[in-house]
């Protein structure tokens, strides 16, 4: 299996990113990754003013996937999460997250972590469970820079990309250039601080080209559930691309008319948060695969 090291990372998604490794279509790979702060944190007296803003958010990659052309998707299967630390790495600070504004100073946290869950302040034990924040492909146009989200994939911090789910995004250059980082050992919808349980960690992920199929990505499927994520400047508008995206993925896949496609969405169907504290802010609609059963409607 080919293994792609923490050092090889780039900071924006790019078309002109030359690929660390060239892989088959169905290849399992694994990557090496740093925490969203480069690994610069080590404890809690570290300086928050000495971090150099310049290494947020490495994203590993990006991997060139033989075949893969423009208009092709790109089946992501999330085989392994495996978090290589025993701290996670949290930061508050005024202007970032939520309710920075109401913030004095910055603070870092040093969050311990054991064999299957955090202590987190005030003694709170709480599950690990974890997600790739950062996990995309090369945009068409200008650089994305990893920290931002769009129909590219990228920072859209969405907890429900964990271990066992696949995730599906568009090839919009020759070969993808698919990169990822930025694990959270856990993580709220919302992600209010501006963080999760910040830490380094391995991936390992199965790349598969598919020819000849329309989504509207990123979309995400897991054993019980399918949905659309969508990323825009702010949370009505991504709410609105999230939900007409899924009303559209149902209308063209079943004789139901876009009108009961919604009411269907209604009825059965959860529109919910990612993120608010990144550039752009990220939603997700989830649709019950038994509803999408009942309506033929194929998706692995
Ligand atoms: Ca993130
Ligand atoms: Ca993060």
């Amino acid at each position: 299996m080919e293994r792609i090291t923490h050092t090889q990372v780039v900071y924006a998604m790019s078309r002109e990113n030359v690929p660390v490794a060239e892989v088959a279509s169905g290849s399992d790979v694994c990557f090496e990754t740093c925490d969203c702060f480069s690994d610069q944190i080590a404890s809690e007296q570290a300086t928050f003013t000495a971090l150099d803003w310049g290494r947020i958010n490495p994203a590993t990659g990006p991997v060139y996937v033989k075949d893969a052309q423009p208009g092709d998707l790109l089946r992501v299967e999330i085989k392994r999460i495996t978090p290589r630390s025993k701290q996670a790495v949290m930061v508050t600070a005024p202007g970032l997250g939520v309710i920075g504004d109401q913030l004095q100073q910055p603070q870092i946290r040093i969050v311990p972590l054991e064999a299957d869950h955090a202590l987190l302040p005030g003694g709170v034990r709480w599950p690990l469970k974890p997600m790739i924040g950062v996990i995309g492909v090369a945009p068409a146009g200008e650089p994305v820079p990893c920290g931002t989200p769009d129909a590219h994939g990228g920072n859209m911090d969405c907890k429900i990309i964990t271990e066992g789910c696949v995730l599906w995004l568009p090839v919009n250059v020759s070969g993808a250039l698919f990169a990822l980082g930025d694990l959270h050992a856990a993580m709220g919808d919302g992600e209010v601080s501006v963080c999760g349980l910040e830490i380094p960690g391995e991936v390992v992920v199965n790349l598969q080209v598919i020819k000849q199929r329309q989504l509207p990505t990123p979309m995400v499927t897991t054993a019980d559930t399918i949905y659309t994520l969508a990323s825009a400047l702010t949370l009505d508008e991504a709410a609105q691309l999230a939900t007409r995206n899924m009303a559209q993925f149902v209308a063209d896949n079943s004789e139901l008319t876009l009108a009961d496609a919604i009411n269907l969405l209604s009825i059965t169907g959860d529109l919910q948060i990612c993120q608010v504290v990144d550039p752009l802010k990220t939603c997700r609609f989830s649709l019950p695969r038994s509803v999408a059963a009942q309506l033929n409607i194929q998706l692995d």
